[in-house]
């Protein structure tokens, strides 16, 4: 008999045979595939730090963010796609399912069968007009958004696109102002609490280095056992803070290059790290834009729960949230006060932000 529980709908390959009926081809996954995770994407090359076991197994261990799902002397091995993965894509932070050789010795290559249900992914669309969305990293529980208080200025719009993106993707969101040496947090971090985002104000210049900050520490701790990812434009001091968290970082890196045997990882990709207590960062290249057209504002308003349940209750059917003038009743709901008003108002503000087809 046919045991279906190990068929997905990767397996069942349709294509039009010479009759009028297409065929159907159906392949069994292979149950004996091994748990890894994706940690860097090279040029249709990636590496995959072994998870060890069944990868259903493996793929438990990371969601439940337990520091043990993934030991440190695991094998990072080079992986192509299987055909049997079609056209499916890859990113980092991807749980996948390998076979062949698994060892990752060096000329070795394994190959990826199966690519694990994503649990969260964070997209952009290549611009607001193009909705075209491609998928940045997979399976990271929080977006840590890093800004500089100065040197580069922060700017919020930038900020706002990454949360809205974050927040579609299903990620709660970190925002870490960085090189709080330099000015005043306090102007930005008003902007952001109400959104139920955690703001860190670091800084790696005052005595004792990073190691004495206590916004460093409060990062250091709000990273651990968790997956996250790091975005921010460049010159804002996010390597600087990769480095302190992660102290053999360009060793890490290096390791997977000496696997890829083809140079040093440039700033052009993401590449996954192992934080020394448990949890990973996902660490990604300076974005330049960060396009919003695939984001659904129904989609996105459901990150704000109590908003969320407000707005199904209160609001018309296809409500925009943009003004009680259009007919949105969240004024309504936030009434006297003012804590839920300034909530509503960033909100708004984000959804403005998606709507208004900037990139940087
Ligand atoms: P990245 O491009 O975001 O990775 O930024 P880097 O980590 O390379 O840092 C950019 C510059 O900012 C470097 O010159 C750092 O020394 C400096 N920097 C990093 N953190 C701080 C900080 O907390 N305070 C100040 N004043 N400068 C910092």
């Amino acid at each position: 008999m046919t045991d279906w529980s190990r068929y997905d709908e990767s397996d069942a390959k349709v294509r039009p045979g010479r009759g009028s009926r297409p065929r159907s081809k159906v392949r069994p996954t292979h149950a004996d595939a091994v748990a890894g995770v994706v940690i860097a994407v090279d040029r249709g090359r990636y590496t995959v730090r072994v998870t060890g076991g069944a990868a259903d197994a493996g793929v438990a261990g990371m969601t439940s963010g337990s520091a043990g799902a993934v030991g440190a002397s695991d094998a990072v091995v080079m992986a192509v796609k299987a055909r049997e993965l079609g056209r499916r894509g890859l990113v980092v932070g991807d749980w996948v399912g390998l076979v062949g050789d698994v060892s990752g010795a060096p000329d070795t290559l394994a190959r990826i069968v199966r690519r694990e249900e994503r649990v969260t992914a964070l997209r952009r669309t290549a611009d607001d007009t193009d909705i075209a969305e491609r998928v940045v990293v997979a399976n990271a529980g929080q977006l840590a958004i890093f800004a500089a208080v100065a040197d580069p200025e922060p700017n919020p719009r930038v900020i706002d696109r990454c949360l809205v993106a974050g927040f579609d993707g299903g990620m709660r969101a970190l925002l870490v102002l960085t090189k709080a040496d330099l000015a005043s947090a306090n102007a930005l971090r008003a902007m952001y609490e109400p959104l139920g985002v955690v703001v860190i104000e670091t800084s790696v210049r005052r005595s004792g280095g990073p190691g004495a900050d206590a916004g460093v520490a409060l990062l250091r701790s709000a990273v651990a056992d968790e997956t996250t990812v790091f975005v921010g434009p460049s010159g804002v001091g996010k390597s600087t803070l990769v480095n302190a968290l992660v102290p053999d970082a360009d060793r890490a890196v290096g390791r997977v290059n000496d696997v890829t045997g083809r140079g040093r990882h440039t700033s052009t990709s993401s590449v996954m790290l192992e934080l020394p207590g448990g949890g990973w960062i996902i660490d990604t290249p300076g974005v330049r834009s960060f396009g919003l057209a695939h984001v659904d504002p129904a989609h996105f308003i459901l990150a704000f729960p109590d908003v969320a349940a407000a707005a199904d209750e209160l609001c018309p059917r296809g409500c925009s949230h943009e003004s009680a003038e259009l007919g949105c009743e969240l004024d309504v709901w936030a009434s006297d006060d003012p804590d839920r008003h300034a909530r509503i108002d960033s909100i708004r503000r984000l959804l403005a932000s998606r709507a208004a087809g900037e990139t940087y």
